[in-house]
């Protein structure tokens, strides 16, 4: 059964804005998705969509296997949380999380007090229950908001930036707690972000979102090793782009033709000589060593499967547990390469040489 179904879903805004162009997407009972793209690419139209706040120009929107694309937001069985948490200011935590059970009726009040308790326990809050949102940090409003939201047991949760406004070590705690709730409930979550940290971090599968449509859905894992185009490569992680056409393909390799230099990959299914394509290398990728060469960039010799650079560090930054380097090529070219700290560790000014195997240069479209 799936749980929400876009097919085919645009929306044109009043006023002439395409912002959704057609996206569809089947999400499981239970799953985590994550919509995450660039401002203004359409992610929080689609979650309104999917909530009824607005309706499709075209296409339908299913919860539960049931259509759902003409009804109001109060009849679709789903829970909303928003970046400014929206509690009520004069009603107590108590009453705010009660506020959704209290409009749909047909619960007893023995009921909503056992349903809220439960919420507070979930969340962590089991005994703010008399206080105002005032009286609470944003973090723990930000709890409030998701149990208010889960109380009356809808069917799907919808989550728009609600992260956003915490400062960053309370956003990263909130995205543990917050998948930590999501799985304990086993709720389906569609969650908006354009934190593509948060997207790779919390979510069952992803959706890049670009311009209003989807270029990419698919696990953490997938999208970022093995994007599909140039913009999702960018935009999940850091990435060294070379655009080149490619000169041969045999055995799964193909030699790709950069301005630069010419480089050894692994062959994309459909990947054909001559074709304009881009070749992705993600920083932790490339092996650090002492520059040994004079030359600049090489395909080695046996069988031609490492590209060798050689260049200068020209900035370093520590990330903690690991190590950015930027690098010049002798070519030219700025690399970004990252290393495990207490590995391979250089200095700004240092001359070195970096590897990868052609299996980890990766062909998009270009
Ligand atoms: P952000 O990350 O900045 O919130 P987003 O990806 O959520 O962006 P949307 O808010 O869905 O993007 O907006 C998509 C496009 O639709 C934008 O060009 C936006 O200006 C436009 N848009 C959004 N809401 C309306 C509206 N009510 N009327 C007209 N145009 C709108």
């Amino acid at each position: 059964m799936s749980a929400i179904t876009l097919d085919g879903v645009r929306k044109r805004y009043p006023g002439g804005v395409l912002a959704v162009k057609g996206v569809d997407i089947d999400i499981e009972s239970g799953e985590f998705v994550t919509l995450v793209g660039p401002s203004g690419c359409g992610k929080t139209t689609t979650l309104r969509t999917i909530a009824g706040f607005e309706r499709p120009t075209d296409g339908t929107v299913s919860i539960a296997d049931e259509e759902v694309t003409d009804l109001p937001p109060y009849e679709r069985d789903t829970g909303m949380v928003f970046q400014d948490f929206a509690l009520f200011p004069h009603m107590t935590i108590h009453e705010n999380v009660a506020y959704g059970m209290e409009a749909d009726g047909g619960y007893t009040d023995e009921e909503i007090d056992a349903r809220v308790a439960e919420m507070l326990e979930l969340v962590e809050l089991p005994e703010m229950g008399d206080r105002t949102p005032d009286q609470l940090s944003g973090g723990q409003q930000q709890r409030v908001a998701l149990a208010r939201a889960l109380a009356p047991k809808p069917q799907a949760l919808l989550l728009d930036e609600p992260l956003a406004s915490l400062d960053k070590k309370l956003r990263e705690q909130m995205q543990v707690e917050l998948r930590r709730i999501q799985q304990e409930v086993g709720i389906t979550t569609v969650f908006v972000t354009h934190n593509q940290e948060e997207a790779l971090t919390m979510s069952d599968r992803i959706a890049v979102m670009n311009d209003g449509r989807f270029e990419q859905v698919g696990p953490p894992g997938e999208v970022y090793d093995e994007p599909k185009t140039r913009f999702v490569a960018d935009f999940l992680g850091t990435a060294n782009i070379f655009d080149g056409s490619v000169r041969a393909v045999e055995n799964g390799r193909a030699t790709v033709e950069c301005d630069d230099v010419t480089l050894r990959t692994r062959a994309t299914s459909g990947v054909k000589t001559g074709d304009d394509v881009s070749v992705v290398i993600r920083p932790e990728r490339f092996e650090l060593s002492t520059a040994t060469t004079d030359g600049g960039t090489t395909a080695e010799a046996d069988g031609a499967d490492l590209n060798v650079f050689e260049g200068e560090i020209t900035f370093r930054r520590h990330l903690g547990s690991s190590i950015e380097y930027h690098l010049e090529t002798l070519e030219g070219r700025e690399l970004v390469v990252v290393r495990r700290s207490g590995h391979d560790e250089r200095t700004a000014g240092e001359r070195v040489s970096v590897r990868v195997e052609a299996d980890d240069c990766r062909i998009v479209e270009a």
